[in-house]
């Protein structure tokens, strides 16, 4: 790989502040990048003003300074590009790869999450209705660096997805994949949340022909019985005098090797030395940790 051809991203939603799943993923991309002398840009995903906290973007940017986790170049607002989604909506809608979807929450009742496909053919206008993308019933497949090999079914497994909503908002689909394109960014480093949303992303790539990022999933946090990391603890803001303990912590759960005697360091020193160490093969797949010992 061309070293300085990597460009790698964050790109936080401002629904909330940045919690241990967050800093564990946003570590993982930057160090991704820095270990191959690549940039690292940071993207605010801020579509949807009404899920927005108060004050959660200043809070996301002062957390990540803190921690050492810089970024280059000035930050990237989705709220300033609404000009080329609105666009890209309009020309798959004209050439048809898109449709206005009329059909009420309480329509939509009882089909399990997959949209039926009610609208596919009925020529609705824009106004007043969703934009959905019509998928081909195919599968669609990648292999994830950590995760591996991954196949959906686009037609049976999701549906047509929504790309603007009724009420105008943009959906996260569409922006994440035309930013990714816009910003060049070659490796897509993010929690295994997203893993299936990738075949959805590799579809609209495919549509508007753009170039495919690598992907990286990193594991999210189980606790023993196998439940998602608590809510109380997931939504706990990172305290900045933590900083050099919970990268230590973040380290560990990425599966690299840590020297107890840098909780003395500062964030930018353990950064620098686990950039040097970066190993993404020893990354683990998944991750089960008592709640208590990420404290
Ligand atoms: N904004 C998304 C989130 O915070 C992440 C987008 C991405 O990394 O693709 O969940
Ligand atoms: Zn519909």
């Amino acid at each position: 790989m061309n070293q300085s051809h990597y460009i790698g991203r964050f790109a936080p939603t401002p629904s909330g502040f940045l919690h241990f799943g967050s800093l564990v993923a946003a570590l993982a991309s930057w160090l991704d990048a820095r270990a191959v002398g690549g940039r690292w840009l940071l993207r605010m995903e801020d579509i949807d003003p009404p899920r927005e906290a108060p004050g959660a973007q200043a809070a996301i940017l002062k957390t990540l300074e803190s921690y050492g986790l810089e970024w280059d170049g000035e930050v990237v607002y989705q709220h300033d590009r609404h000009d080329a989604y609105a666009e890209v909506i309009e020309r798959l809608f004209r050439q048809g790869l898109a449709y206005a979807c009329t059909c009420s929450r309480k329509q939509l009742e009882g089909y399990s999450g997959i949209y039926p496909g009610l609208c596919r053919n009925l020529c609705h206008a824009r106004d007043d209705a969703a934009i959905r993308i019509r998928v081909p019933e195919l599968t669609y497949r990648f292999t994830d660096r950590v995760q591996g090999d991954f196949e959906q079914h686009l037609g049976r497994d999701v549906g047509d997805f929504v790309i603007q909503r009724r009420d105008g908002l943009y959906a996260y689909q569409l922006a994440v994949v035309l930013d990714d394109a816009w910003q060049g960014v070659t490796d897509v480093v993010r929690g295994a949340d997203l893993l299936d949303n990738t075949p959805r992303q590799l579809y609209l790539q495919e549509l508007l022909g753009l170039a495919q990022p690598r992907y990286l999933h990193v594991p999210l946090i189980t606790q023993p019985d196998g439940h998602k990391l608590g809510k109380s603890y997931r939504s706990a803001p990172l305290p900045a005098e933590q900083a050099t303990p919970l990268i230590l912590r973040a380290l560990r759960a990425l599966g690299q090797g840590t020297d107890p005697a840098m909780v003395a360091s500062t964030p930018a020193e353990v950064l620098r030395h686990a950039a040097a160490h970066w190993d993404a093969d020893a990354i683990p797949r998944s991750l089960t940790l008592p709640e208590a010992q990420l404290r």
